[in-house]
């Protein structure tokens, strides 16, 4: 379909609230889905980033998000909802397609049990934890449907960093030493 322009920090989009997609059979919920595939692979390919994108960085709000895990076939999540999180909590680093120029640690919930519809329609639940890093990244993705941004669950100021320097000092041991070309 089409590579979209990523929304950038400060955009108010990136701050409202998304619908719940009723109609997932639409043809614009379908060409929604494309796009989100499509704008990732483009950011994965020129950054190396790019585990997961949400429906209001490209400008649309409604609850649909897309993730591409190392090794792994695309994988849509229509109104993905956590319906358990464990009370365990873990620190990580994070950073975001919005925002690619600085990296942070964030406070997450180290398991996550969460209910979402694929394209077709039909209902799934899928728990997460560590691995593959997939709890930290769903619920990265599901906060953006609810307008919430990573900086917002920074746990210490201090741990903010340039790409440069996180690159150099901190990513071999994050979760995305692995995300590069793949
Ligand atoms: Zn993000």
């Amino acid at each position: 379909m089409a590579v979209r322009t990523v929304r950038q920090l400060g955009d108010p989009v990136l701050r409202e609230k998304c619908q719940e997609v009723e109609d997932i059979s639409a043809p614009e919920i379908r060409a929604l889905v494309a796009d989100l595939q499509d704008t990732l692979a483009y950011w994965r390919k020129t950054t190396g980033y790019g585990r997961g994108i949400a429906a209001p960085q490209i400008g649309v709000l409604q609850r649909v998000i897309f993730l591409r895990l190392p090794g792994e076939d695309p994988w849509a999540l229509i109104n993905p909802k956590i319906i358990e999180a464990s009370a365990e909590r873990i620190v990580v680093w994070d950073a975001c397609l919005s925002f690619l120029s600085i990296f942070m640690q964030v406070e997450r919930n180290r398991h996550v049990t969460v209910q979402y519809q694929d394209v077709q329609g039909n209902q799934h639940e899928v728990q997460a934890g560590e691995l593959r890093d997939l709890s930290e990244l769903l619920q990265h993705e599901i906060d953006h449907l609810n307008g919430i941004l990573c900086i917002d669950r920074v746990t210490d100021l201090k741990t903010v960093c340039t790409k440069e320097e996180f690159e150099k000092r901190y990513r071999a041991a994050s979760p995305y030493a692995v995300s590069a070309g793949q």
